[in-house]
């Protein structure tokens, strides 16, 4: 069994075919080579990540199992455990990316009966295509509709016992590369995932349409990197969330984004429908955009909480994605990198679909600016989140927070916060909301 993105014993598809299909079990994760020498390998999903097979090694060990733990190339790795245990068969979550159908094609060639099961996702990309014909949905609404209406099979219970092949030596699991994240950055694991959900679901839940864009609430479930590192199964979330529609439709979301990229692996630099947006070199402006300095609370605000916490509320995310792209004009991608080196949540298909989606580029044709201010006003109009993230602005109450150059010039000189990089009233004077 070669875990990947699907780091828990609950509901998973691949796992619990490998317990029914032999009488031993041999739970292997690899640090891959290949991803530890790439953009995607930042200390803030690092540590989720070595967290959650810490967690995951002491659930199957709990089981009688363990969890070997290697690094290295995979195939090769799956290959020399398996010719040491005898194994026949190897069990993985399907994945859709570039890199995963490449590992996924190496172990093909390995003399193994291999299985990728569906579960990294609610509706496997692939599996929803429009009766008017395609490949996949372009326009989530009638993506939302089909989803809605898949039959959703029962939940797969954890294995009751694992047990491992005679002979196979104790093993010391390489040390991960985990220094430099976030200081308050959540902390990863099934255990911790399935804490977060029952609480979701008793706490938070009933409230969120409400206050899912108050940005100082935390009307979120912040499970999003439980579901990146498959720590909690998107059907159990699905499952446990089911009453509340305006909630599982961010589910759908993000199936949809997976099926999009699956169809679109270039998603993450190319853009989805070129030729629409002019972007303009400015090194300067990103440099104050990505520091937390460009002098518009509610950006800064944004990108404090995601540099202190590797997250970022969605809102914020949607008003600073919107401010570069849209109101600095800079490049989509380069926010898409800032997201993706900060983020514990950040993945190729969720980062780059909403990126391009904000930016113009996306699959909606018709993308509105989004005004900083006014979006300031809607959704922290006690500047409680501007304050909670840049407490030099303090003195300045409610939406006098939003605008510090507006200040009485005797208190302005004491803040010690930069000047705005351009008009923040510009946007609003363009067709914005
Ligand atoms: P909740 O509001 O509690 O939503 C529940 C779950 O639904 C989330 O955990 C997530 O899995 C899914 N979801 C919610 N909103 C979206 C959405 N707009 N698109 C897709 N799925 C969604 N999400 C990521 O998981 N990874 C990313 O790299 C990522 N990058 C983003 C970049 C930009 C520019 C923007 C605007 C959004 C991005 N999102 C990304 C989507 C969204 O912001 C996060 O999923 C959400 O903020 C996570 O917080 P939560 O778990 O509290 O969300």
């Amino acid at each position: 069994m070669l875990f990947t993105r699907d780091l828990r014993v609950h509901d998973n598809p691949a796992l619990h075919a490998a317990v029914a299909d032999g009488d031993h079990v041999v739970p292997v994760f690899v640090w891959d080579e290949a991803i530890l020498a790439g953009p995607m390998a930042v200390p803030n999903r690092l540590r989720f990540l070595s967290e959650s097979l810490e967690d995951l090694r002491r659930t199957l060990r709990s089981l009688g199992g363990d969890l070997i733990v290697r690094r290295g190339e995979v195939a090769a790795v799956a290959g020399e455990i398996a010719a040491r245990t005898g194994a026949r068969s190897l069990f993985i979550a399907d994945d859709h990316s570039d890199h995963a159908r490449r590992r996924l094609a190496a172990l093909r060639e390995l003399p193994l009966r291999v299985t990728a099961t569906p579960g990294l996702t609610v509706v496997p990309p692939g599996d929803l295509t429009p009766s008017s014909g395609g490949a996949l949905y372009r326009v989530f609404t009638p993506y939302w509709r089909a989803w809605s209406a898949v039959p959703r099979d029962p939940l797969l219970p954890p294995p009751e016992r694992i047990t491992l092949p005679p002979g196979l030596e104790a093993d010391t699991p390489p040390d991960p590369p985990t220094s430099g994240h976030s200081p308050a950055l959540l902390p990863g694991g099934e255990d911790e995932g399935r804490r977060r959900l029952a609480a979701w679901v008793s706490g938070g839940l009933a409230d969120y349409d409400d206050e899912r864009n108050e940005l100082a609430r935390d009307g979120t479930s912040r499970l999003s990197a439980h579901l990146r590192f498959g720590t909690l199964s998107p059907r159990e979330v699905l499952h446990a969330t089911s009453a509340c529609e305006p909630f599982t439709r961010q589910l759908a979301w993000r199936d949809f984004h997976y099926q999009l990229a699956a169809a679109f692996p270039d998603l993450s630099w190319r853009d989805y429908r070129p030729g629409r947006v002019d972007f303009r070199d400015d090194p300067d402006a990103l440099e104050a955009w990505c520091g937390a300095e460009t002098g518009v609370p509610i950006i800064d605000a944004a990108q404090r909480q995601l540099h202190h916490e590797g997250f970022m509320h969605n809102r914020a995310r949607m008003i600073t994605a919107s401010f570069l792209t849209r109101v600095l004009r800079v490049d989509w991608r380069h926010g898409y990198r800032h997201f993706r080196d900060w983020l514990a949540d950040g993945d190729i298909p969720n980062n780059a679909a909403n990126w391009q989606r904000l930016a113009g580029t996306g699959n909606d044709p018709r993308p509105r600016t989004l005004s900083p201010l006014r979006q300031a006003a809607r959704f922290d109009p006690d500047g409680s989140y501007v304050h909670r993230w840049l407490p030099e602005l303090e003195a300045l109450e409610g939406l006098a927070a939003h605008r510090p150059w507006k200040a009485e010039p005797s208190l302005r000189r004491t803040l010690r916060y930069p000047a705005p990089l351009i008009d923040p009233d510009e946007p609003v004077r363009r067709r914005s909301r």
